[in-house]
């Protein structure tokens, strides 16, 4: 690739969260394997963030690519609406096994943010069949759910943006979002916020939405069980149903298949992305129960109005169908808390460091949040040029490598991110 590759990207495309005046510069990756991206410069560069979250056996996996060669001899596409094809079929059976028995009835889509609008919509839907004009969702703050409009309504108001699209996103409630962290004890009064507004406003909610355990880019938090137990409780006591966003968390990242797994709690509909086919190709699921299902099909209109192009993507479902056998054979459980245990030795140390405020663990998780706002520009080239790939966002710096990454490369890791941390011109 020429410099002027680079230099049209620069002038023309826009990328995630970034201006088309003066971006911080992307860098070229040409390929990639196991948990290394290989720059166009011949460096290879070591992935901290499984390209958000999604690569967790690592790159250019082999039952994964013969997974997708196998279906695209098939076939690569076939429209979902009156046709269904054996991919998707095993794939739904396997989300239906892995999935508590509640959760019996899949809608596949091509994204997360999709997933989550579809979970809403069933919502909206579920209750019109019982007669009534819900469209309140009750979330807590510090939550991201997606980047579409009804997404961006459940997360949190300041960190999307939400007076930058002011009277165009519904008005939801937000809760305060709890105190009590997954390793400190539990503080009841974390519960007084949703108690006051689920108790005010329980006949019109439609529905709540939470990342269970763990909230993902919101603020990387991870709170109590107990208050994920005590927010069922109250949903259950509402007849509230409840909608769990496993989009970051979903196979395995948080040490347990599901995050919902650490408190015991089951969801009324379940959203799964990222992870779900290794971070091949893009595919979302929303997993309603049963009862919802019904409800929403027994209706006047009889049916769930939602149907993208690619839905059910044959290689989309294949890859995932590989990456879930792969995690139902291999040693995920083992490779995660290997992770974490590190982390907790390479990490835990350097809270006593004068720029990070806390450090927080779980499972292949790892998250120092600094006491200033990293610069972008200096800290996404310092890690380049040490030879990992990390993209800190704020105060936060995190790490979510691939399960598969060895000691060695975790090291390196953690070693580069203390080498920024001593660098005060990497920090505003
Ligand atoms: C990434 C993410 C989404 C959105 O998924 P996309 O595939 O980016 O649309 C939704 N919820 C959570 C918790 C996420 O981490």
């Amino acid at each position: 690739m020429s410099q002027s590759d680079t230099f049209f990207d620069y002038k023309h495309i826009w990328h995630p969260y970034a201006s088309m005046i003066n971006p911080v510069p992307c860098y070229t990756v040409i390929s990639a394997k196991g948990v290394y991206l290989k720059l166009k410069n011949g460096k290879n560069i070591i992935d901290g963030m499984s390209s958000w979250w999604s690569v967790i056996h690592g790159y250019n996996h082999p039952i994964l690519n013969k997974a997708l060669k196998k279906q695209i001899r098939k076939m690569s596409h076939v429209m979902f609406g009156g046709i269904t094809h054996p991919s998707a079929i095993a794939l739904c059976r396997k989300l239906i096994s892995l999935t508590p028995e509640k959760l019996d009835c899949v809608f596949l889509s091509d994204s997360g943010s999709v997933a989550v609008e579809v979970a809403m919509k069933m919502l909206i839907q579920y209750w019109q069949s019982l007669g009534q004009k819900r469209k309140l969702f009750l979330t807590i703050r510090n939550g991201y759910h997606g980047d579409t409009f009804a997404a961006m309504s459940v997360s949190d108001p300041e960190n999307s943006f939400h007076k930058i699209y002011n009277n165009l996103l519904p008005t939801n409630l937000f809760a305060d979002a709890p105190i009590s962290s997954f390793y400190k004890d539990w503080d009841a009064n974390d519960l007084i916020s949703f108690q006051k507004i689920i108790e005010e406003n329980s006949s019109k909610i439609a529905g709540v939405i939470l990342e269970p355990i763990v909230q993902g880019v919101g603020g990387m938090n991870f709170y109590h069980p107990t208050y994920l137990k005590k927010i069922k409780i109250l949903c259950d006591h509402y007849s509230i149903p409840i909608i769990f966003d496993e989009i970051a968390t979903g196979f395995g990242r948080t040490g347990k298949i599901f995050a919902f797994e650490h408190a015991n709690v089951i969801p009324d509909i379940l959203c799964l992305g990222k992870s779900m086919t290794g971070g091949t190709i893009t595919l979302a699921a929303t997993l309603a129960s049963r009862h919802i299902a019904d409800t929403i099909s027994n209706s006047k209109t009889g049916c769930f109005m939602h149907g993208p192009t690619y839905m059910g993507n044959p290689l989309a479902c294949a890859v995932a169908n590989a990456n879930i056998k792969i995690l139902k054979t291999n040693q995920w459980k083992t490779q995660v808390s290997n992770i974490e245990k590190q982390l907790f030795k390479n990490l835990l140390p350097l809270i006593d460091h004068p720029y990070v405020i806390d450090i927080r663990i779980l499972g292949a998780i790892g998250v120092i949040e600094c006491s200033r706002l990293v610069n972008m520009f200096s800290i996404q080239k310092f890690f380049v040029e040490n030879g990992v790939w990390i993209r800190p966002f704020k105060k936060l710096i995190y790490i979510v490598p691939p399960y598969t990454i060895s000691s060695h490369a975790l090291k390196k890791l953690t070693n580069v991110i203390t080498m920024a941390l001593n660098n005060t011109k990497l920090f505003m």
